[in-house]
């Protein structure tokens, strides 16, 4: 089961909410968590658990706990939205950041913050990133957890384009994505059609003019990027 679009229908109600322009940034960061504690839900359904005796107030019973020590891993700065709601639902996981920025030239991922320690103290990671556009931070993410000894990853975004399943996908298909909605496709600046826009700067109300507006303005090297991307789709 590498990719899972979440079927439920509060998924889709939100996402419509969320999509809409004139969601405003409050609303769209409740969303934003209202969605991932979802997703996050339905991602972690496989999760193996151990046996634990528990006393009640009448007897002691046989109860469960969670097995893998799980790592979250937000990617800097859209995943930030996404780990309260997945504290909430596994309290004790360990936060690791990492810091990928797109280049919006070459829609390349640039790191520019990793503070992992040398081994992993973790055996499930769950890399959060609300949208998997290219796949390109996505899979160099990827990169830097097997690196470190992750033994088991799952990738969860709010929604994804066919272009960043098909680049996860094709360098990492032992890693299971997780999505709210599998969108159309990428447009030549490298977002997601329909998507809902900058998933950053929605949440964080960080809009710098009409420019910033999607779909403005692409460079010839990023229309390229996603021109080949969308070649090696169609092979
Ligand atoms: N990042 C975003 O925030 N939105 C997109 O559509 C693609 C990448």
């Amino acid at each position: 089961m590498p990719v899972n679009v979440s079927q439920h229908p509060l998924v889709a109600h939100k996402l419509a909410i969320l999509r809409d322009r004139t969601t405003e940034p409050k609303r769209f960061r409740e969303l934003v968590r209202e969605l991932t504690w979802l997703l996050g839900y339905e991602a972690m359904a496989d999760l193996a658990t151990r046996e634990r005796i528990v006393e009640t107030p009448l007897e002691p019973t046989k109860g469960a706990e969670v097995e893998p020590r799980v790592g979250l891993v937000p990617v800097l700065r859209a995943g930030l939205g996404m780990v309260e709601a997945m504290l909430e639902l596994i309290p004790t996981a360990e936060v690791w950041h990492i810091g990928l920025y797109r280049d919006e030239r070459t829609l390349k991922p640039v790191e520019y913050y990793n503070k992992l320690p040398d081994a992993a103290t973790v055996q499930l990671c769950l890399i959060l990133d609300p949208m998997l556009a290219t796949g390109g931070s996505a899979a160099a993410t990827v990169d830097i957890l097997k690196a470190w000894g992750a033994a088991r990853i799952k990738q969860l975004s709010l929604i994804g384009a066919p272009e960043g399943v098909a680049t996860l996908e094709g360098a990492h298909p032992d890693v299971d994505i997780h999505l709210a909605a599998l969108d159309t496709h990428l447009n030549e600046r490298g977002y997601i059609v329909p998507g809902l826009g900058d998933a950053g700067d929605r949440q964080f109300g960080t809009f710098a003019g009409p420019t910033s507006e999607p779909g403005h303005g692409p460079s010839d090297e990023t229309a390229e990027i996603v021109r080949r991307l969308q070649r090696d789709l169609g092979d």
